[in-house]
Order: structure tokens, then sequence, then C-alpha cells
């Protein structure tokens, strides 16, 4: 059997199910009941607010054989075949996609036909602000005189855009996005009699996304119950890519504090977590919006929230300054912008991290290191400001590596360092490191290019997802959300997947996925795209694909030469040793300097080694 959508299966079939709609829904009905019919009614109002839905409800109480009536049966010939689409005088006409003047003339011409079946003709335009100005008037002519036994529904998003004399001629109806209680309440009803395990804030959530869109709303909850048995918030922040609320909150806890090193362990575990970051950008400032909003009187700033939340908004309105709200979500957005040119994309958010805690240090007067000398990557903790001076300067070392060593740039997997770096003496290291470009004729141009190559995938990474999204394929969509670009290996776009994500790694590894991506990938790049995929800490997929693979270990020397890298043994494939050492930096604890983000940028980028840790305030 076909699977139906829970928005469809739970379409309202009496007025009395329109949820959030009362004052429509009564009038109108009252007006069927004492057969007080007009020729034209104008229904406006946001999207999936059940305006096309009242209409066919509308439509049913005129034709049913009991009809006109406010109380459709349901059961009768009419009524059943108005709920499967198939009435014959019920006609449904999309404005957007029939928006000329042809369509009208013909709906002019066929509305002087008595009806086949019930006792009105009724035509259902959606989205009528999209006709043109002729069609428009072509529609006048049959309002000006309308055949008793015809009916219009029109239905808008853009009100403003219905021409006065058209708008004059109906009766207006005005949907209203729905309350969160009522989005809640409806949910949560549905879930019930669906079986659907669902918590409380997860369908605050929901609620919250679908932002007074029932239709968007069960459609979320249709998604995320097919995602996993227990429909939590956690699942919905995945199924929406949104960042959880709580990890939200800590942000906020965080600025409050004006806590350095809390606010760089989030940055790292969102990335642990497979976070998007931009996302988590987004949702950041969203949020510290709300709380500025919230500050500043409007109570209906977080209404979505559940009462908890809504809580901890309240504080958070009470601890935060507006002032280092605004630069919070100033610094928020450019850390956004960078992120796209940045080599490493977490550089950008946690500078901004930096930056905003130092801001908050400084208003209670903990800003005394700032003075102390820059320098010394072993100056862990405290000092932000030579901290983020010093991220900065790796910052650009890092693009000059990139630019400079091409291939030992493919990706942020790349490790500028021997082979006995200590981060990567964290894990088993792969005996064999693959080389980074096509083996045989690795020249120089080819092992620049795949630096360059790897620099265009991320700069299509937003324009992969856009285009999934678009596209439907939103199940491929949440799973490469899990993963992310790493590498380049002659055609091979490598994704990387953290370890505890091996479920969406496979999901997503198969012939046909990989298609879908490399069908997107493909334009884009401009070049005979596959796409391989890993799990951090692995070996990369043994599909073949990969032409990294299958080289053989002797062409290693060969593409280590043409990188000009006097000291041999760039190891490329440690996109594994990396993602290992991540995970060892996240179990150690915060505040040992050897994990701080400064001291291993500075081990990744000129490859050294820690011989002893000297504390300055000592
Ligand atoms: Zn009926």
């Amino acid at each position: 059997m076909a699977y139906v959508s829970l928005y469809r299966k739970w379409r309202p079939r009496l007025f009395s199910d329109v949820v959030g709609q009362q004052h429509v829904v009564r009038t109108l009905s009252n007006a069927l009941g004492e057969g007080r019919i007009a020729h034209a009614y104008l229904f406006t109002g946001p999207r999936g607010t059940g305006k096309t839905t009242v209409a066919r409800l509308l439509a049913k109480g005129l034709n049913c054989v009991n009809g006109p009536t406010a109380e459709p049966c349901g059961q009768c010939p009419s009524c059943t075949r108005i709920a499967e689409g198939m009435a014959m005088d019920v006609v449904e006409i999309d404005g957007a996609s029939n928006r000329g003047i042809d369509e009208m003339r013909e709906i002019r011409e066929r509305v002087r036909y008595a009806p086949t079946e019930g006792k009105y003709k009724i035509y259902i335009i959606d989205e009528v602000h999209m006709l043109t100005n002729e069609a428009f008037n072509a529609l006048l002519k049959v309002l000006e005189e309308p055949p008793a036994h015809v009916v219009f529904v029109f239905a808008t998003t853009e009100p403003h855009k219905i021409p006065a004399t058209v708008a004059s001629r109906c009766q207006r109806f005005d949907f209203r996005r729905l309350g969160s209680a009522d989005a809640i309440g409806r949910l949560k009803h549905v879930a019930a009699a669906e079986g659907i395990d669902v918590t409380d804030d997860a369908l605050a959530l929901i609620a919250r996304y679908a932002d007074g869109s029932l239709r968007d709303g069960l459609g979320i909850l249709d998604q995320a119950r097919a995602y996993a048995d227990q429909v939590t918030a956690d699942v919905v922040a995945d199924v929406l890519g949104v960042v959880p609320l709580a990890q939200v909150q800590r942000f906020a806890d965080v600025l409050a504090a004006g806590d350095t090193a809390q606010g760089l362990a989030l940055v790292r575990e969102l990335q642990e977590a497979g976070r998007d970051l931009r996302q988590f950008l987004k949702d950041a400032a969203r949020y510290l919006r709300d709380v500025l909003l919230l500050g500043a009187g409007d109570e209906t700033a977080g209404a979505a929230l559940s009462e908890e939340d809504r809580a901890v908004l309240e504080r958070h309105a009470r601890e935060l300054e507006p002032d280092l709200i605004l630069e919070a979500i100033q610094a928020l957005g450019a850390a956004d912008g960078d992120m796209r040119w940045a080599v490493r994309s977490s550089l950008p958010v946690e500078m901004a991290v930096i930056r905003l805690t130092r801001a908050g240090g400084r208003a209670e007067g903990a800003d005394g290191a700032a003075t102390a000398p820059a320098g010394g990557a072993a100056a862990a903790g405290g000092d932000a400001a030579d901290t983020a001076a010093l991220l900065a300067r790796i910052e650009r070392l890092e693009q000059l590596v990139a630019q400079l060593a091409g291939g030992a740039a493919a990706g942020p997997a790349a490790s500028g360092g021997g082979p006995t770096e200590p981060r990567d003496a964290a894990v088993a290291k792969p005996s064999v490191a693959p080389a980074a470009g096509p083996p045989a004729q690795a020249g120089t141009e080819a092992a620049l290019a795949a630096g360059d190559r790897l620099a265009a995938v991320l700069a299509h990474w937003d324009t992969l997802h856009r285009t999934l999204r678009e596209r439907r394929h939103l199940e491929v969509q949440a799973f490469l959300r899990e993963g992310r670009p790493v590498a380049v290996r002659g055609d091979a776009v490598v994704i990387e997947f953290p370890p505890h994500r091996g479920f969406h790694r496979s999901s997503l590894d198969t012939e046909a996925n990989r298609r879908i991506l490399e069908d997107i990938l493909k334009p884009l790049l401009g070049w005979d795209v596959r796409v391989t995929t890993t799990l951090a800490g692995e070996e990369e997929a043994g599909t073949g694909t990969a032409p990294a693979a299958a080289a053989p270990s002797s062409a290693a020397p060969a593409a280590r030469r043409a990188r000009g890298s006097g000291d041999g043994a760039v190891s490329q494939g440690p996109a594994p040793g990396r993602e290992g050492g991540r995970a060892a930096q996240a179990a150690a604890p915060p505040d040992d300097p050897v994990q701080h983000p400064a001291v291993q940028e500075a081990l990744r980028v000129f490859g050294g080694k820690i011989i002893g840790v000297e504390r300055r305030d000592a």
C-alpha cells in the first residue's frame, strides 16, 4: 500500500476538525446551515494553515446529498468523490501554473453549463495572486454576472496582489498562523493516534520550526518518526539539521560567564557530533534575538518554547547585557561569512567565541592578562588576546601552507608534520600513506590541484545540501549532514564521518546515493566526480573507486617529490589520524594546555613536538 503522509491522512474531514481557524469555520458553517451562499470567497493566510482544506470542506458542504449543509455526511458519492479529488463539479486550479488569460477564458466558457453531479460547480483557484492582469480581467467578467450554480474559492498567501475589483466581489476570510499551543495540541493528538512516541520538547521544537503551518509540522513529525523510534528533541534537531536547543542555551551560558574554555569546548563537541557549524551560528543568533526581544519587553519572544526552556530564556534575558547580545549576533553573522573562506571551518567560530567571551570577561574586570606579551603557543588557558592573535596568525599561515603545498593541504586532513607527531601517535596509523593525486603522472600541477579541488568542494558544500533539499532527497541529506569532505583523491571526494556515525555513513554509501551526490557535484565542480566515504579512525572505504586506495604504495614517493616537500613523509591519508586526535583531545581534561586549540593548531601547522609545558603565571 502506498504510504500516505500524516498531513494527508489527518486532513480534517469535518469543519469541527479544523484547528486554529475557529473564526473562519464558525462563520462558514453558519452560512452553509442557513443556505447563504456567496459566489466568491477569498481565503487568505500563510501557507499550511488550511485554506485549500477548508475550500474542499466548503465544496463538500455545498454538494453533499444533504447540502448545502454545515455537516457534510462524508459518505455520499459526492462527498467521497470530493475527498478523492475526483468530483467533476469541483475544479482545483493551481494559479501559479495556469496564470494566463486562456485558462480564465476557458473557465468563463465552462461556467455556463450546469453542474453534472451536484448542485454547484466549485472552482478552487490556489495561489490566485499569480494570475496575470488579463486573466484577472477575464475572471472579473464572470464575477460581475456569476451564474447561480457557480462558487469560486480563491486562496492566496499574498492578498495585497489581488486587484481590488476582484477582492471587493469576494467574501474574505483571513486564516491565521497557528498558535504554538494549537499546533502542539494537534501534533500531540495525531502522534497519540498514530502510536508515535514523541517527547514534549520534541513537539515544542517541531511547532517552533513549523512556524504556524500545520502542514509543515506534520511533515517534520513524519520525517522524524521515520528516522527514529522515539522522537526526541535531538531527533527532530537531526531531521531539521538544527542544533539542539540545549547546545544553544549552553552557548548563551558561555557568553554570560565569559568562559572562553567552555566556549571552545562547545565548538569542539558540536564538531565531533557532526553538527553543521553554520547552522549552529544561525540557531544561536536566532536564540539571542529572542533573548534580546524578551529583554526589551516583547512577551511573544520564544512563545513556542516549553515552559522550562522559556524560563531559561528569561534567565538569559536577565543575565546578558543587550550590548553583548548585539555584538554576539553581529560576530556570529561575520563568522558565518568567514567560514566560506576559512581553511578550517571551525576557526571563525572559535575566533568569535574567544572575542565574545573576552568581552564578557572584561565586563567583570578580568582582562588583566590582555597586556601580556603575545606569543608562546604553550600559553594555554585564559589569555584570550594572545590566543586570538595566535589563531589569526595560524590561519594566515595555514592558508599560505595550503597555497604552497597544494597536495599537502588536501584538506584539513593534511598534516605538515612528520609521522611521529604526537597527536597522530594516539591512534593506530595506516601503514601506507596513500598518495594525493593520480599516482603515475603526479606532476606538480596535479598535486596542487588536489588542494584547490578540496577548496572547490568545500565552497560548493552548501549548494550540495540545498540542491538535495530542493530535489527532495531529504534522507540523503540527513545522512550527509553527519559527514564532511576531508580530501580529494584523484577525482574522488572523500567524505568522512565521526566514529559514532557508522550508521549514517553506511546508509549514505549506496550506489544510488553516491550517484545522486555525484550528479549534483559534477556540474558544480566541473570534473568527473566520484564519492567515497570513510569513518574517522578507519581506513578509507575499500570500494575500489578511490584511486588512493588502489594506488600502489610506490606511488607515494613520486607524489611527495612532486609536492616539493623536503622532509618527505607528508602523511596524506590520516583523516583517520586527525579525527582520532580530536577524539583524544575531547577526552582530555579541558585544562590541559597541551590540548588547547591554539597549541593543537600550532602542532598541526608547524608539525612540532611538545617537550614540556611551562606555566607563565607560576
Ligand atoms: Zn455527503
